[in-house]
Parts: structure tokens; C-alpha cells; sequence
């Protein structure tokens, strides 16, 4: 199975569809993202607050996969926000997993309450120019917050990377950013199971229809707004599901009807205000 791939305003490409290690026990995640590359994922979504990078690292030199053929994402935690603590935070990062480079770095959280965000986003400038990173993104980040990097430095983010299901469709911010070349990248994909969104008749409806699970529905919402995801599972049986949802599709109407779903409801901290 191909997983479709996008184009970063930078030029370089991304597999749509990867897989998310938050909450994935340091102890599992070898064996889990073993798993995950051995049905086919070959993009992994990691941070460094995950505690997980190491496993991750493990997995990719086990696997025997050629570097080029794989998609590593990590992100710069709010402690070690600032230009010379993000230096040496990716380098930690990039020790736990065995790279030389990673494909993208995100700043995790805007924390405007401590007000280095913009510093830290001329540092990941700083660290792609280098070659330790090929692309460059930010996460949790609301319009104000991108305005200001967009005022302060030379880089439009290739990503947002924000909390984005149904019933939280972010649509007012992704009417910001994608005009401007900055891609979608939803996490808690699936609400992080907070609530009853495979209930929905909606979703219900669709996965009757196309005789798949609510899951793979929910997924394929995401796949078909150019959307960026990667929903995280511990059992690879779920990995094999999420990873099978490119033999069918969701009609207009059954899009529009998952759209419906959208009233404003977080399940995560708001980014203004996590601290
Ligand atoms: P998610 O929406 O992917 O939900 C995971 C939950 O869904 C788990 O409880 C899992 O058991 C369940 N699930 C997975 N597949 C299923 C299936 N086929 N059927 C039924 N249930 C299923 O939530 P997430 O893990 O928070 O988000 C995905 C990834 O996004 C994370 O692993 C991480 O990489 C990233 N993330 C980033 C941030 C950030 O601040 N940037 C925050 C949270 C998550």
C-alpha cells in the first residue's frame, strides 16, 4: 500500500499518514514502532517530553529501512525554549535516536507566557540552515502567535501541527495558515478517545455504508481535506486498521455530514493558556 505523500512549502515531501507515539510507554515503543514499520507506516511522530525517542531510534536502526525511505518528526520542549537550550536539544534528541538529521522540528507548545517562541523559532531556522533538521514547523500555535514568527524571521512554518477531530475542526485557523503554504497536521485525530465520536450517526452511517470501521472513516475525513495525520494505537492489529483506509472513500455528502459534527470542542489544553 502507498501511502500518499504531500509537498511542504520548503519542497520537501511528507507521508501523509504516520504514526503518533504520545503515551506510548519507553519500554514498548521499540516493539510498538517495530510493529508499526512492519505494516508499512514510514512516518513516526515523536517529541522529546515523550520520553520514547531512544525506542524510536531502535526501531528505525532494527528495521533496516533505508533513512531516505522514512519520515522523523520531533519537537523542541517548552523547558528548552531559547536559541543555545534548542541547539542542544535537538542534538539530545538526535543522540536518543540515532540520526544525523531529523525530517522535521517542531516547536511544541507557543508558550506565550514565556515569550521565547520567537527567539526559538530563529533557532530551528538556525538548526535546518545546518542540516540538522530538513524541515521546520510549529505546533499548538493560534494566528497571533504565527503572525509574530511570520513578522520575525524569514521562514513561513512548513506545519502547524493542532489538536483537530470532528467536533473540533479548527476551521477558523486552517483558513489562516493554508493560504499561506502551512500545512495541517492533526493530533488527537481520533479525540484521543475523549469522547463518543465513533457513536456518531455520521460516522456510524459511513463506515456501514463503505463496510469499514469508524476509525478508518474518521481517518479518512482527515486524508481528504489534505489533512496531515497520525493517529497512535498500542496494538497492531488497530495499527493495521488505521493504516487501511485508502480502498475507499467518503462522498461529498458523507464528508459534509462529518463536517456537521464540528461544534468547538477541545479535548487538549488551549494553547493561550497551557502552561
Ligand atoms: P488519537 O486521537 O490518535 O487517539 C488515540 C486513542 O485512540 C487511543 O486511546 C487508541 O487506543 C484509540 N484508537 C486508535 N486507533 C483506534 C481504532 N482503530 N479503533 C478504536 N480506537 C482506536 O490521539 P493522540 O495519540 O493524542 O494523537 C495522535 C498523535 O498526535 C500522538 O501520538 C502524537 O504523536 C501527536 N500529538 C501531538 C500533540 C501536540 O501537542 N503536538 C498532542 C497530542 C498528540
Amino acid at each position: 500500500m502507498t501511502v500518499p505523500t504531500l509537498t511542504l512549502n520548503d519542497g520537501h515531501t511528507i507521508p501523509q499518514l504516520g504514526f503518533g507515539v504520545f503515551k506510548v510507554d519507553p519500554a514498548e515503543t521499540e516493539r510498538i514502532v517495530t510493529d508499526a514499520l512492519e505494516v508499512g507506516y514510514r512516518h513516526i511522530d515523536t517529541a522529546a517530553v515523550y520520553g520514547n525517542e531512544e525506542g524510536v531510534g531502535r526501531a528505525i536502526a532494527a528495521s533496516g529501512i533505508a533513512r531516505d525511505e522514512l519520515f522523523v518528526t520531533t519537537k523542541l520542549w517548552n523547558a528548552d525554549q531559547g536559541t543555545q537550550s534548542a541547539y542542544d536539544a535537538l542534538a539530545t534528541s538526535l543522540d536518543k535516536l540515532g540520526l544525523d538529521q531529523v525530517d522535521l522540528y517542531l516547536i511544541h507548545w507557543p508558550r506565550p507566557d514565556l515569550d521565547r517562541y520567537a527567539q526559538s523559532w530563529r533557532a530551528l531556522e538556525q538548526l535546518r540552515d545546518r542540516g540538522l533538521t530538513r524541515s521546520i514547523g510549529v505546533s499548538n500555535f493560534h494566528r497571533s502567535h504565527l503572525e509574530r514568527i511570520l513578522a520575525e524571521s524569514d521562514t513561513v512554518p512548513a506545519v502547524d501541527q493542532i489538536e483537530l477531530h470532528p467536533a473540533f475542526a479548527q476551521r477558523e485557523l486552517r483558513a489562516f495558515t493554508e493560504p499561506l503554504g502551512i500545512r495541517t497536521e492533526a493530533w488527537g485525530p481520533l479525540g484521543q478517545g475523549k469522547y463518543d465520536l465513533f457513536g456518531e450517526q455520521a460516522i456510524a452511517d459511513a463506515a456501514a455504508a463503505h463496510g469499514v470501521t469508524p476509525a478508518q472513516v474518521v481517518i479518512r475525513w482527515h486524508l481528504q481535506q489534505d489533512i496531515i495525520v497520525f493517529p497512535k494505537s498500542n496494538s497492531r492489529a488497530r495499527l493495521a486498521e488505521n493504516f487501511d483506509v485508502f480502498g475507499f472513500e467518503l462522498s461529498a455528502a458523507e464528508m459534509a455530514a462529518i463536517d456537521g459534527l464540528d461544534r468547538g470542542h477541545r479535548v487538549g489544553s488551549d494553547p493561550d493558556l497551557a502552561t
